[in-house]
């Protein structure tokens, strides 16, 4: 179905990255991935896709936090591919603390990567897929963007403002091909999460598996995860003619946590 498109997928090399990455390049995009890790590790991992799929595979070091180096990937992957059709926003880090404690450095490179970047990325991408007439621009905000939890301001007020902005280029965009919409999962199992289990562990003393059902028990009431697959596939269907007119939505994936 995107054979002949092209994507960059921020924060590819691990988690839902990974997982939406996959999942285009098995419809036949070929994929810019991005993120941080082994050099060697991230090689065999495109040189799989390539064996896999067939199509072309590139990765970009850019740091999501630095708008510079935004402007260049974006850069390098309509100079590699021809063109960047598809652009999932989904490096995303996390810090938990309550306000007061808060340290302001964290605030900020939050705000950088789960924010800001998407702007930048948003608009060295677009000029060209509205050029093209056509365009995807996928944000994996969170459920944490339409509802809170304690501890996270700076991740809840990211995410709020992520949807704030897929709405805004969605309206910019209602006339013609490039859609904006935004995907927000509940708990998936990946680092990030797997970060949060072990520090419940260890503050309350529980066994692993005790507090990964503490942690879908308090918040997501299907108590399974999701997982990067199933937030794959959704990004694939938003690539597709049926969902042509979901535009500035903001769709959960979340075992019913927002629906509470
Ligand atoms: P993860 O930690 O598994 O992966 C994060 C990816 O982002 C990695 O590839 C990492 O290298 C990359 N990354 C981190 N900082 C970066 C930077 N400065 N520049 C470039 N790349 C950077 O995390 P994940 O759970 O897969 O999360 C992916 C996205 O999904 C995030 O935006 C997160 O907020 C969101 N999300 C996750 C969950 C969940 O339960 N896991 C739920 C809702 C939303």
């Amino acid at each position: 179905m995107l054979k002949n498109k092209s994507a960059i997928v921020t924060g590819s090399t691990s988690g839902i990255g990974l997982g939406i990455a996959r999942a285009l390049a098995a419809q036949g995009a070929n994929v810019m991935l991005n993120g941080f890790g082994d050099a060697g590790a991230i090689a065999d991992l495109a040189a799989s896709l390539r064996a896999e799929h067939g199509v072309a595979v590139a990765h970009s070091a850019a740091d999501m936090a630095r708008p510079e180096q935004i402007e260049a990937m974006v850069a390098e992957a309509a100079a590699l591919f021809g063109a960047v059709d598809i652009l999932v926003n989904n490096a995303g880090i996390q810090h938990t603390a309550r306000v007061e404690d808060f340290p302001a450095e964290r605030w900020e490179q939050i705000m950088a990567i789960n924010l800001s970047s998407n702007f930048y990325a948003t608009r060295a991408a677009l000029p060209g897929m509205q050029r093209r007439g056509w365009g995807r621009i996928i944000n994996i905000a969170s459920v944490h963007g339409l509802v809170a939890s304690a501890n996270k301001a700076a991740y809840v007020a990211a995410k709020h403002g992520v949807i704030g902005l897929t709405k805004t280029v969605a309206l910019e965009n209602a006339r013609g091909g490039v859609t904006c919409n935004a995907i927000c999962p509940g708990w998936v199992l990946t680092p990030l999460v797997q970060r949060q289990i072990d520090d419940l562990a260890a503050r309350e003393g529980l066994s692993p598996e005790a507090a990964r059902a503490r942690l879908l028990g308090e918040k997501q009431p299907s108590q399974e995860f999701a997982t990067p697959e199933q937030i794959g596939a959704l990004a694939v269907f938003l690539c597709s003619p049926g969902a042509n007119q979901i535009r500035g939505a903001a769709l959960n994936v979340d075992g019913g946590w927002a629906a509470q």
